[in-house]
């Protein structure tokens, strides 16, 4: 029997696909341990506007097919403060929850990092994010998702750009990480990707152009990741119509369509099964955790080691574009 006697869960930071199914999950296990649930809603906000409901098995039913998160989510500045922080903590121990799984990216693992070392409070925490950017998985929930839909505009883009012989500059979110860009290319057969990883090294544009990596094609489409190290799909644009003048450019912004959508059937595993290894995290006494997956199996990745490493992109994924789109 745990010495939990009820979890809270929340959702907070950037929505992704499988938020629900991770919810869906991590209610379930604790029930299933003999744990109360009680829902946050809106991140850490709802911890100070006291936004808490008990959670039971039919609050989760009919959720694993949906989009988006039915805790809701927030940005919550009061949480950045000593004192907004102590508040919460107060608002736990009111509610009689124990220990918290917090589900979302880099800003709400650092928020529970804080938080449990402040008021010496158990936390799991799950990576949920289409950006794939947390380090110590392989994969993070959300990630599949985005990066089917990316593949499926990408096509969709592809047959106007071919019937017009354009070159399509097309954007995808990943804040300063090119997982979404760098892989989204070689599903979708683009050109090329432009990400902040390598844009740091070397001037890709320049390089990719004098390569002649359009030789024997009319239309080309590369994917670039939305930084400002890359400049954006504007910014690229806008440099290529100055100093490349013979080709025909358009631009394409994906943004927010990319979070949306029932998530994809990786998604849904990836985030049941995490959601599960939160509660099992808890019963074994590991706290202050992000839960992972490395190499199709559930590690524990210390809160500070998630957020304070940069995850590598696979560079070996960069040949094979080139190699496959000449
Ligand atoms: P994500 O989790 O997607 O990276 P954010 O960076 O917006 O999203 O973080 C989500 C929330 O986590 C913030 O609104 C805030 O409540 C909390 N948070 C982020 N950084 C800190 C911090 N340094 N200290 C305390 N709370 C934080």
């Amino acid at each position: 029997m745990s010495r939990f006697k009820c979890i809270g869960i929340l959702t907070s930071g950037g929505d992704a696909p499988g938020m629900n199914a991770a919810i869906r999950a991590v209610t379930r296990s604790a029930i299933y341990n003999g744990m109360r649930v009680k829902g946050i809603y809106r991140g850490y906000k709802g911890l100070i506007t006291r936004e808490i409901e008990e959670f039971f098995n039919q609050n989760v039913s009919n959720i694993i097919q949906r989009g988006g998160t039915i805790l809701k989510t927030a940005r919550c500045l009061e949480f950045k403060t000593p004192e907004g922080r102590k508040f919460a903590y107060e608002r736990l121990q009111e509610e009689g929850i124990d220990a918290l799984v917090t589900i979302g990216g880099d800003g709400t693992l650092t928020g529970a990092r804080i938080f449990a070392q402040e008021f010496n409070f158990p936390i799991v925490g799950l990576p949920g994010t289409i950006d794939n950017d947390l380090y110590g998985t392989d994969t993070t929930i959300g990630y599949d998702t985005a990066l089917n839909t990316i593949m499926e505009c990408v096509d969709r883009i592809r047959d106007t750009a071919t019937s017009h012989d354009r070159l399509f500059f097309i954007e995808v979110m990943g804040r300063d990480a090119g997982f979404l860009a760098l892989n989204g290319a070689v599903a979708a057969g683009a050109e090329a990707a432009l990400i902040p990883e390598i844009s740091l090294e070397k001037d890709q544009l320049a390089e990719m152009i004098e390569n002649g990596f359009r030789k024997s094609k009319n239309s080309s489409i590369v994917l670039v990741a939305e930084s400002e190290v890359t400049g954006g799909a504007m910014g690229v644009a806008e440099r290529v119509k100055k100093e490349y003048p013979q080709f025909d450019v358009r631009v394409s912004i994906l943004g927010h369509l990319q979070r949306g959508g029932s998530p994809t059937a990786q998604d849904r595993i990836l985030a049941t099964r995490m959601g599960v290894a939160a509660i099992e995290a808890l019963l074994e006494d590991q706290r202050n955790v992000m839960i992972g997956l490395q190499n199709n199996q559930i590690v524990y990745v210390p809160f500070s080691k998630a957020i304070k490493n940069d995850k590598p992109i696979n560079r070996d994924l960069l040949n094979t574009l080139q190699v496959s789109s000449i």
